[in-house]
């Protein structure tokens, strides 16, 4: 068996969020938007459930509103292109947006395209340990700049972003922040009205729920133009019949994920740093993001003096771990890149994401995989 270390790719779905979701697939199958019967009104009650258990997790206000999509991909998609579409509708001069270079692909790319139609982008170099320098930060948000996109929790390097005081900057300047919160939701503690969040997309398959649903949390007041157009649910922002099993399931993972968050982040961060203990002594070893505020299942190491792609040939036999994101293709790390690493050091990186199921015969595995790989590759 491998020992399954890829918890930032995705999660697996707890069996009591499965429980959940079963009776939604075939025996209650109405459809929540028809109303006039029964079966659809139970099925509607279910959606406002979950979007419940939704703002509950993420401590959103009263009057948010909690727009359910395919996943974290559309939610971002719909915040950057939704925010600046109602931006123009209404004549406002703010065009310019913002970002971090270590920013999901989910989010960056969004960006780009909206700068090839012509809407000026600033994306801004972090740290070496992958934080925002805040001064730079505020000197870029200009008159100009419509919203900022900055992540809660990094996919690569677990690094959490100071979001209380870009929040701050950002309300003293008029500017709309949106925070891709994938890794982040049922993680850390994040309370989304108290931050000061306008816009905040999460993911189920991030957080021990199904793949295939995610949702934006829009900040009352916050205008957003619908990106998929059709039969007007989910408040006119997301044509498309509500996927009602997946939906449960993101409300009742994202509970549940924060309902043992304290113990699990404590759990796996005893076994995140026996991991590191097990392999800073191979020497030549760097942990990513060291010394910036982690995620505690997080460990993205740099291996000196080996081939990456050899490396990863060797680990794969006995780990399942990632070289950056499971969304890059094989191309090479922008997030390590942007914290000055070669390419030959971002290939020959190892991210694993600790989970649930991790247990010490994982961390020893990772750890015997590992050395022994470096013992054959160094000679
Ligand atoms: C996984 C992930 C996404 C994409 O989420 P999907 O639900 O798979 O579309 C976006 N942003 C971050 C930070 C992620 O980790």
């Amino acid at each position: 068996m491998l020992a399954y270390l890829d918890h930032h790719a995705s999660t697996p779905c707890d069996p009591a969020v499965q429980a959940a979701m079963e009776p939604w697939w075939s025996v209650h199958a109405a459809n929540p938007s028809s109303r006039l019967h029964r079966p659809a009104l139970e099925a509607a009650a279910a959606v406002e459930r979950a979007r419940g258990q939704v703002a509950q997790a993420l401590d959103a206000a009263e009057a948010t509103a909690v727009v359910f999509t395919s996943g974290a991909t559309e939610a971002n998609n719909l915040a950057l292109k939704g925010v600046l579409e109602a931006a123009l509708e209404r004549g406002e001069p703010r065009q310019r947006l913002l970002t971090l270079a270590t920013e999901h692909r989910a989010v960056l790319d969004p960006l780009r395209y909206l700068e090839r139609h012509g809407f000026p982008l600033t994306v801004l170099p972090v740290q070496p340990d992958g934080l925002v320098d805040l001064e730079a930060f505020a000197a870029a948000l200009g008159p100009e700049v419509l919203l900022a996109a900055v992540m809660a929790a990094n996919n690569e390097i677990g690094v959490l972003q100071p979001l209380a005081a870009i929040a701050e900057l950002c309300r003293a300047r008029g500017v709309l922040l949106h925070v891709d919160a994938a890794q982040a939701a049922g993680h850390i503690p994040l309370a989304m009205a108290d931050l000061g969040i306008d816009l905040l997309s999460v993911s189920g398959h991030k957080c021990y729920g199904p793949k295939g649903v995610g949702a934006l949390l829009v900040r009352s007041g916050v205008a957003v133009a619908p990106q998929i157009h059709g039969g007007g649910q989910e408040g006119g922002l997301r044509a498309g019949t509500v996927a009602v099993p997946l939906v449960v399931g993101l409300g009742e993972a994202l509970q549940r994920c924060c309902a043992d968050q304290p113990e699990r982040s404590g759990r796996l961060g005893a076994l995140r740093d026996r991991l590191w203990q097990g392999l800073e002594p191979l020497g030549g070893m760097r942990c990513n993001g060291v010394g910036a505020p982690r995620l505690s299942h997080n460990l993205n190491i740099t291996v000196g003096g080996v081939d990456g792609t050899a490396l990863h040939r060797l680990l794969r036999r006995d780990l399942a771990v990632s070289s950056g994101s499971a969304c890059s293709q094989g191309s090479p790390s922008h997030v390590l890149a942007a914290l000055g690493l070669s390419r030959q050091e971002a290939a020959a990186s190892v991210r694993f994401g600790l989970g649930r199921s991790t247990g010490e015969a994982e961390i020893t595995r990772a750890i015997d995989a590992v050395r022994a790989a470096v013992d054959q590759l160094r000679g």
